[in-house]
């Protein structure tokens, strides 16, 4: 993430949120315009040696902002060798969302804050900090090997089961559900998290006997949550702030 890390600094970037516009204009990106497409967004050569980037302006704000991090990234990592900046082969995407990532939230500026203890409600105001969904804040802070506990989005069906569609091994935490595992509406533990759109969970699980604790918060069809075991650190208990950020913003 070197390329990354020297274009923050060559910007002089100091502050959350991350100040793109000054990021693509010192690439040479001259326009940014929202448009009625279909794609999240495009990275066009102008012929004069400028570029503008395309939004779809049908996605929410913090969805564009990762598009158009990831074009910047795009065009940070062409060489005259790989030619083509317009999206393409796999590695070259992984690679440009990585870079994306610590554009979105530099490492720089959250070694101190997700120092403390996780759960959800940090992750929601790291989210709002650094203008980015709150699913896309806690995978970058987790990948960034900070937190002991699992990052579960679990999908609300048409049924009203949640479906889980994140694996909770990734950080080497032994989470007691699998990716796709249902949890239908017959489980007092899902018919508590209904009751609240946001709130703590105490979940027994009777594979491994252990106790998980955790918080989770539920929007539009997405229920976020973050789990660990019992004892593992203190959960906080403090009441939670009742303004948050929009819904839209913060789920595409
Ligand atoms: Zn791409």
């Amino acid at each position: 993430m070197e390329e990354a890390r020297g274009l923050l600094d060559q910007c002089r970037i100091e502050r959350a949120p991350v100040d793109l516009v000054r990021i693509a204009r010192h690439l040479g990106i001259r326009r940014i315009r929202e448009l009625d497409v279909r794609l999240d967004g495009q990275l066009v050569e102008l012929g004069d040696g400028s570029y503008e980037v395309i939004l779809s302006r049908h996605a929410p704000h913090t969805r564009q902002r990762f598009t158009l991090a990831h074009e910047i990234a795009h065009l940070l990592v062409a060489s005259p060798d790989n030619g083509s900046m317009s999206c393409g082969d796999a590695p070259t995407e992984e690679l440009c969302n990585q870079i994306a990532a610590e554009l979105l939230i530099p490492t720089r500026f959250i070694s101190d804050a997700a120092a403390t203890d996780l759960d959800v409600s940090v992750f929601r105001g790291l989210a709002t900090r650094f203008q980015c969904s709150l699913e896309a804040t806690g995978w970058r802070i987790l990948n960034m090997g900070q937190g002991t506990g699992a990052l579960l989005i679990w999908r609300h069906r048409d049924d009203g089961s949640l479906e889980l569609s994140a694996s909770p091994h990734t950080f080497g935490f032994d989470a007691p559900f699998e990716n796709g595992d249902v949890l239908d509406g017959a489980m007092p533990f899902v018919r508590k998290l209904m009751q609240r759109n946001e709130g703590l969970v105490t979940y027994d699980a009777p594979r491994n006997g252990t106790t998980y604790q955790g918080d989770y918060v539920r929007l539009n069809k997405v229920l976020l949550m973050y789990l660990k075991p019992e004892g593992n650190q203190t959960l906080k208990t403090r009441r939670r702030a009742t303004s948050a950020p929009g819904q839209g913003e913060l789920f595409g």
